[in-house]
């Protein structure tokens, strides 16, 4: 295997594919480890994850560098994304996060259920397997990484094709400090990825395309191993208004521009209200104009991407859209493509309906905030939605029946890089959670311990079945309607069942 930079056209060191073979073998590694991991006190293991977050921060210079020659990326976004964000997500798992991760009490009925405690376990799934996309190939799986060996997993790791060495630097800072096992990597293409779905694993957490998360969920679903998926989005931003205009605009770009717009959750469609759309346009272009390819905007990583992004834009230029600005590739080497500003009035474009995944906008004006709304919730996505206002609460209440994960009001997507709150998003886009206590409803399973001391020779539920049983559990429902009389009799029915 080998990338190219996509910024310079260099090509990088050649990286071995696992064979189907070791893809098992990295599988019974990882089993033969997870025990004893699980085994350890949580406090140790969140000791060990320590420090591999100490390795993580002190090589983050070498990391970032990585994340260059594979993505391109500027290197104060790769900072800002990539490395700042994740010293927050190890922080965030391994003192508030643990706590998730402690066995809760639960009371129980003391009438219906005497001298009994309850308990929730939270324990591990066993190995996970983590697929991952190239377009945030260290942020998007230290996410589940980090909470799922702080919960006791061994994980084996597919990055993908197009960013393998930020894989395998991440696998190396895990290994160098728990050993063999823990975090395996496998490298290679989509049939390493499958090998990896149809190993002997307990849990699938993929993130990537809608396309390929359907195959991985039906290849789960046909042996019953429960998956967690995290695929697209076509993100919209809802312009008021009494929106503030020069925050708008540079919170918009930002949003369409990061990363070269291939981010799930970059803004792809604005809906602006028309009695302030041309004034929140020429703000909007300003910030687009003033976005420099290569030092603000990286380049596309693969060249499906850049594709894909003359595409859309083709086809919307032959359906009457007005290009504002870029609307080409510039000068030089490089997948590079000019952040793009477009307007248009067709809802019925490869832009308003699919991913494009590129420095691209599509600005389509409305008349009133009820129809944005409208246009912005029909889509077979559903990851972020954001409201711009100067009514916070007007925002808020305007999108609550948006079917999105995160919806934010004067702000767009950031939150994907708060470990505490989840990060999710309905239809189309998966329903996986990562980030937040959430995500450890699939990366733990629940187990209930019922702890009795009751000497009765029998339970209530138990035989023989007779009449008393009968009247006692009338008593019983009765009591749950709130006659409370009926209750009254429960204490005599009762001496005579256990007499
Ligand atoms: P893909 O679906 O093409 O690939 C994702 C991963 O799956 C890659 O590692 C890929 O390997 C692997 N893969 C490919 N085929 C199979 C298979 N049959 N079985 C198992 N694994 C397979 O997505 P991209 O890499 O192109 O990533 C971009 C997508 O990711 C976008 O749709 C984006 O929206 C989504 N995404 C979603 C996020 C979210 O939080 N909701 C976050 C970030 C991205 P290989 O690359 O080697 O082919």
């Amino acid at each position: 295997m080998r990338t190219v930079n996509p910024a310079t056209g260099e090509p990088g060191p050649e990286l071995a594919a696992s064979t189907p073979q070791q893809v098992s073998e990295a599988i019974a590694r990882a089993r033969s480890a997870q025990g004893a991991w699980a085994a350890r006190p949580i406090a140790e293991r969140i000791a060990l994850l320590k420090k591999v977050r100490q390795a993580f921060l002190e090589q983050a210079e070498a990391l970032v560098e990585v994340l260059g020659e594979e993505t391109g990326r500027p290197a104060g976004e790769s900072w800002l994304s990539e490395v700042v964000p994740n010293g927050d997500l190890f922080d965030w798992w391994l003192s508030a996060g643990a706590r998730h991760l402690r066995r809760e009490r639960v009371s129980l009925n003391p009438i219906n259920f005497p001298k009994k405690v309850a308990f929730i376990e939270h324990l591990p799934r066993g190995v996970v397997t983590l697929i991952t996309p190239w377009n945030l190939p260290v942020a998007i799986p230290l996410r589940t990484l980090v909470p799922a060996l702080l919960a006791g997993n061994a994980v084996v790791f597919k990055p993908s094709e197009h960013a393998p060495r930020c894989g395998a630097f991440l696998a190396r800072l895990f290994t160098e400090v728990l050993g063999e096992g823990l975090v395996e990597c496998v490298q290679g293409e989509g049939d390493t990825g499958a090998a990896l779905v149809e190993g002997e694993v307990d849990l699938v957490v993929f993130t990537g395309s809608v396309k390929t998360g359907k195959v991985v969920s039906a290849a789960c679903a046909t042996r019953l191993v429960p998956c967690s998926l995290e695929l697209g989005g076509n993100d919209a931003a809802i312009v008021l208004a009494d929106a503030q205009l020069e925050r708008a605009a540079e919170g918009i770009a930002w949003g369409a521009c990061f990363n070269a717009g291939q981010n799930c959750a970059a803004v792809e469609r604005v809906y602006v209200e028309r009695a302030i759309a041309e004034d929140f346009l020429a703000k909007l272009q300003a910030v687009f104009e003033r976005l420099r390819p290569r030092d603000d905007v990286g380049p596309l990583t693969t060249d499906f991407q850049l594709e894909t992004v003359e595409r859309h834009l083709g086809e919307a230029r032959e359906k009457g859209a007005i290009v504002r600005c870029g609307g080409a590739r510039p000068e030089g080497p490089g997948r590079y493509h000019l952040p793009t500003l477009v307007v248009v009035e067709s809802d019925d474009l490869s832009l308003m309906r699919e991913e494009t995944f590129g420095p691209v906008l599509a600005v389509r004006i409305v008349d009133t905030a009820e129809e944005a709304v409208r246009l912005a919730d029909d889509s077979p996505y559903g990851l972020t939605a954001s409201i711009w206002t100067a009514d916070v609460y007007r925002g808020w209440a305007l999108g609550k029946d948006l079917q999105v994960g995160v919806l934010t009001v004067n702000n767009h997507s950031f939150t994907g890089g708060v470990p505490s709150l989840p990060w999710s998003g309905p239809k189309e886009t998966g329903g996986g959670i990562t980030n937040s206590h959430l995500a450890l409803e699939k990366l733990t399973r629940p187990r209930t311990v019922l702890l009795d001391r009751s000497k009765a020779a029998r339970e209530l539920w138990w035989y023989p079945y007779n009449d008393t049983l009968v009247e006692i559990a009338v008593a019983l429902r009765d009591g749950a309607l709130g006659k409370l009389g009926s209750m009254l009799k429960l204490p005599g029915l009762l001496g005579k069942r256990f007499r």
